[in-house]
């Protein structure tokens, strides 16, 4: 059986400590591989590699870190089919999927080349008589990040590149569902020149999360995942002294006001609601129609689109809407929600809990579920189903619709859909949740703004994409400087050369 090692100190390094997980093909439902599970050794014996490659990769200009990233960019262009394919057969979702989560991951390595202006510090001339004061920003040495399974190009390249261009060395934990392709993407960043240690993956379970917890050694960690997850991370960490920002969970919702334009709307929410299965923290899993006839209008027009998704293996083309779901248990648990919106009296308007893909019998597929009359007490209304399943809950009125999303207890995304620039604007400003989109169902900002959900979908302030990431990945040191008065005739100046 394939073994997907780990990569520490620039080398593929076979797991030793016995325990390991199936890697599998979730269109087949195949187990392809093993992924080893770190133990407390393994990751002590990274974290060492890293620490001591940190300081001489600081100590480089940022000019020279920048090319790294530089050259980076062209190899994940030369190489993008290679990673989509392994991402696709991890993953499940289409190849176009795949190269958009790589393409955005390249977007934040492309936001980092600007590092050598991003980590300028600030000048005070004359601060005080004969005085100037300056701040420069430095690496906090060695970092962390933690990652999930739905974006495994995107959220590790989230991570790594602003802290390794910052000037730290990284510990990547990927998820153990599709670690193919954090691997591939540490063995370019060495081939793009990174020396030795700098980007470690280890690949694990909660041992190894732990493990990085707790070790005095890692100053800041980065997660990403579901958020009972992101809440144990974020309060030991921070425990234990790190600086540390988690995004957990989401449960997006999209406003259709009346004046809509409702093909509009609906070719947003096929997309958003059920792109890559609805296994995106950006999905939109709720559509509120603000009005009855705004309700009957857009299910008149998304109930045929809904029915007629066509699902498929990454390897039948590019045309699919969506591929399977990435497990067993994912998919046993999207479709006990399912079952649970039935009980719970949510009209299942379109029900593809009996969708199987033939050729394809075991592998992990779900058909496009869609409910109507879905309430706020419901638990699909309430929880995080990650799967394709939307769930339309009808608003009395435009202040309804606003209370709803303001009352979920996530805040990742959300978005409205109106001509109306008056509404559009009230509820950009009203809104209580991170990333707002006005006729955009996925407002996903751009690798150079800040990323960012609120309430349980985020913990931690400055988070770790965009400018706020140079925060993250640095400490501030202050310097005041008197200078001793009279300027001296005849001094040596000598001028140091730049490389
Ligand atoms: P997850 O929480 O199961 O796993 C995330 C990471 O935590 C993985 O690396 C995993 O190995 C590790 N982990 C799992 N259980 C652990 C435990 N008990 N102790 C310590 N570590 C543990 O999440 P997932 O299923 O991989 O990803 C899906 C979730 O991530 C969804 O909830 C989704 O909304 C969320 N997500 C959020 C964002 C965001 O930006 N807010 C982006 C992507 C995904």
């Amino acid at each position: 059986m394939n073994e997907i090692p780990h990569y520490i100190g620039g080398k593929r390094v076979s797991g030793t400590s016995g325990r390991s997980s199936d890697v599998y093909n979730p269109a087949t439902g195949e187990v392809e591989a093993q992924v080893p599970l770190a133990s407390g050794d393994e990751l002590n014996a990274a974290i060492e590699n890293a620490k001591a490659a940190q300081p001489s990769w600081a100590a480089q200009n940022p000019q020279k870190r920048a090319r790294v990233m530089m050259k980076f960019v062209d190899l994940l262009h030369r190489d993008m089919d290679k990673l989509a394919e392994a991402l696709s057969r991890e993953h499940g979702k289409t190849i176009p999927d795949a190269k958009g989560d790589i393409i955005r991951g390249l977007e934040v390595a492309e936001f980092c080349i600007g590092a050598p202006h991003l980590l300028k510090g600030e000048f005070s001339e004359g601060a005080g008589p004969g005085i100037d004061m300056h701040s420069v920003r430095q690496p906090l040495g060695v970092v962390a990040g933690i990652t999930p399974f739905n974006f495994p190009a995107m959220i590790p390249m989230w991570k790594f590149c602003p802290a390794i261009v910052c000037g730290n060395a990284f510990i990547l934990k990927p998820s153990e569902r599709d670690p193919s392709v954090p691997l591939m993407l540490a063995e370019l960043m060495s081939e793009a020149g990174l020396p030795d240690g700098v980007l470690n993956v280890v690949h694990g379970d909660k041992e190894a999360v732990d493990g990085l917890l707790d070790h005095e050694d890692i100053m800041a960690i980065g997660f990403v995942g579901s958020t009972p997850i992101a809440e144990y991370v974020y309060t030991r960490g921070c425990a234990n002294g790190k600086r540390v920002q988690c995004f957990g969970g989401a449960k997006n919702h999209m406003i259709i006001m009346p004046d809509a334009d409702m093909d509009q709307a609906v070719d947003a929410l096929i997309g958003a609601g059920y792109g890559a299965a609805g296994e995106r923290c950006m999905a939109v899993s709720v559509a509120v129609p603000v009005g009855e006839d705004t309700a009957d209008r857009l299910m008149a027009k998304l109930t045929p689109r809904v029915e007629n998704l066509k699902i498929a293996p990454y390897t039948a083309g590019d045309d699919a809407d969506f591929g399977p779901l990435v497990t067993k248990e994912a998919h046993t648990r999207v479709k006990g929600y399912v079952d649970a919106g039935v009980s719970e009296g949510a009209k299942l308007v379109v029900d593809g809990r009996d969708f199987s893909m033939q050729g394809y019998e075991d592998g992990f597929f779900m058909g496009a579920c869609l409910f109507d009359n879905v309430t706020r007490d419901m638990s699909i209304y309430k929880e995080e189903i990650f799967g394709p399943v939307l769930s339309v809950v009808r608003a009395k009125d435009y202040e309804d619709g606003l209370d709803l999303a303001m009352s979920h207890e996530y805040g990742n995304g959300v978005a409205i859909f109106t001509r109306d620039g008056d509404a559009a604007r009230d509820f950009s400003s009203r809104i209580n949740i991170g990333m707002v989109g006005v006729n955009v169902p996925i407002p996903v900002p751009l690798a150079y703004y800040t990323f960012g959900g609120w309430k349980r979908s985020g913990f931690g302030d400055l988070n770790q994409h965009g400018p706020d990431a140079f925060r993250f990945y640095t400490r501030t040191k202050t310097i005041t400087s008197r200078w001793p008065s009279g300027i001296k005739d005849g001094a040596e100046f000598s001028i140091p050369t730049m490389g």
